[in-house]
């Protein structure tokens, strides 16, 4: 069987540049995924960071919100990053009110949660699972998780605040792993998703 898994970065809105390198740098065939018709061929998706509520709203336009709430349920491997982590998140706070979420994690997430303090920052985080010492962690605007659920795994804090999480097949950071050139987080996915494939 061939093991390159087929990944999607959804691009609606956001740095969806930056994941389709990091992803073929950790061995994947990495592709733009705009249209349900796209999203039909990809084994696994990233929802990359940007601006959760734009992306929402395109979703939204594109017709893309039922589909993608679809693959979900039915399994498919997710990884989403800062506004993608919003995305994936069953209860959002600090949301707009017509904010929709695709959901797949049991979480509660809080958007801009570190940007009110801090517009943007740097810092070195442990990552459970991943090997060769501390990720960089680049927050924007950042969401923290306030509180999960029982299935859920918490992989790594910051402060105090829960800034990786893993459901299943679901995985989500606060961070931007995509921003950095170090691609250990998106070789943590593929093999996520090359496990299930
Ligand atoms: N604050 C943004 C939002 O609410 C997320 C920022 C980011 O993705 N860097 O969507």
């Amino acid at each position: 069987m061939d093991n390159t898994p087929v990944i999607g970065v959804l691009a609606l809105q956001g740095d969806v540049r930056e994941h389709l390198i990091a992803l073929a740098a950790a061995d994947a065939v990495a592709r733009p995924v705009r249209r349900p018709e796209e999203l039909a061929e990809v084994d696994a998706l990233v929802i990359p960071g940007g601006e959760s509520t734009t992306m929402s709203k395109l979703a939204v336009l594109f017709g893309m919100l039922e589909p993608l709430r679809e693959r979900v349920r039915g399994g498919m491997p997710v990884y989403g990053t800062c506004a993608g982590m919003i995305m994936l998140a069953d209860k959002l706070l600090d949301g707009r009110e017509d904010q929709e979420t695709l959901g797949g994690i049991d979480m509660i997430v809080r958007r801009n949660a570190f940007g009110r303090q801090n517009e943007s920052f740097e810092a070195s985080i442990d990552f459970a699972g991943i090997d060769g010492g501390p990720v960089e962690g680049v927050f924007i605007r950042a969401p923290w998780v306030e509180s999960v659920g029982a299935e859920v795994r918490v992989l790594a804090t910051y402060d105090g605040h829960t800034v990786a999480v893993r459901q299943g097949n679901v995985l989500a950071t606060s961070f931007h792993p995509e921003l950095t050139g170090d691609d250990r987080v998106h070789a943590y996915f593929v093999d996520m998703v090359r496990t299930g494939l």
